[in-house]
């Protein structure tokens, strides 16, 4: 890096330009559905250092994690909800590509790579402190003193779920309790470059404040808990129609392959059944004496495709999901993720 670019400096420049896209987008689709907590990672010497405090959605869950598919096609970045949110038990066109490119020539696995199915986690936030903030004049654009969504990576919410499953140590319940309760002081180093020299989040030093503390009291606590978000409603706003995975899946070249299950699964019993005979009520249950088309057996790996988790791609892009989105990395290669799912496939 040139010494006339002061990389500290821009990632707030950058952090700055994104909250003010958000807030030009806020109310239009998914980008809009919440603010987002987005911590930027420091350096190795010098993590970003934030404190927040989880809060319980306004259903009272306390984090949940989802499953999503995201690719670039062309140099836009689709992300999309997994079908899998739905239920584990559900067909999803992706996850289905994904069986059967990984069965396929190197090229296709790498494809595979691309679609496989990856999961994060979602919470509430409120952020008490944002070393970003130091440099932002526009109180607006301050992320400290409001709620934000924070998609997090399997590394924080291990930090979240020790307190939870640890009986004997762990704060449990206070961890997620605006009053005496305990902030996470989420800390964001740098990792040392990987093989494509990537940098890579480091989250180790991250942990929980010793003490009890209180966000805020009385009228300011219930204006504050009156700006948490539905994690339902998140996860939902990400999912697309059948319609919007068919094209998908067509301008992606990869129609054909699933059609038959995609068709019977999600697309519509009908499209299949209505081409030579008039259209009957909507969609009943699916009846195998029905003239469908002979559905070839396929090993249904839908349940069984590992998800990697946190660990990126090694594909030129690294799960970003549009910005600062950080993504840890476990360190495992695609080569390994790979071998597992061939494994699993021969399991069969
Ligand atoms: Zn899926």
């Amino acid at each position: 890096m040139s010494k006339w670019v002061d990389e500290e400096k821009y990632n707030d420049f950058a952090g700055k330009k994104e909250q003010e896209k958000e807030k030009q987008e806020s109310g239009e689709g998914q980008q809009g559905f919440a603010k987002k907590f987005r911590p930027s990672m420091g350096s190795a010497e010098k993590p970003k250092e934030y404190e927040i405090r989880f809060l319980p959605d306004t259903d009272g869950i306390f984090y949940e994690e989802y499953f999503y598919h995201g690719f670039y096609v062309g140099e836009s970045f689709k992300f999309i909800g997994c079908e899998k949110n739905k239920g584990l038990d559900k067909y999803c066109p992706w996850c289905g590509i994904t069986q059967i490119l990984y069965q396929g020539s190197a090229n296709d696995k790498k494809k595979a790579g691309d679609y496989k199915r990856k999961n994060r986690y979602v919470g509430n936030v409120y952020v008490i402190d944002d070393p970003r903030d130091a440099t932002i004049e526009n109180p607006e654009y301050k992320n400290s003193k409001s709620v934000r969504l924070y998609e997090f990576p399997a590394t924080v919410e291990t930090k979240l779920k020790k307190e939870v499953t640890d009986n004997k140590n762990g704060y449990g319940l206070a961890v997620f309790d605006p009053e005496n309760g305990y902030s996470m002081l989420l800390s964001i180093g740098a990792k040392k470059a990987d093989a494509n020299k990537k940098v890579w989040p480091d989250y180790d030093q991250t942990m929980f404040a010793r003490r009890q503390s209180s966000i805020a009291d009385g009228a300011e606590l219930e204006e504050i808990m009156a700006q948490r978000y539905s994690l339902g409603d998140f996860i939902e706003a990400l999912m697309i129609t059948p319609d919007a995975h068919r094209e998908l899946l067509k301008s992606e070249m990869v129609y054909e392959d699933v059609e038959r299950d995609f068709e019977l699964k999600l697309g519509g019993f009908n499209k299949l059944t209505t081409k030579d005979e008039p259209a009957k009520e909507p969609a009943k249950a699916f009846d195998p004496n029905q003239n469908v088309p002979p559905v070839e057996s396929k090993p249904d790996m839908g349940d069984d495709t590992p998800t990697y988790g946190a660990p990126p791609p090694k594909t030129p892009y690294p799960i970003q999901y549009g910005d600062d989105m950080v993504v840890d990395s476990t360190g495992s290669s695609a080569l390994s993720e790979d071998d597992a799912l061939l494994a699993s496939l021969r399991d069969l």
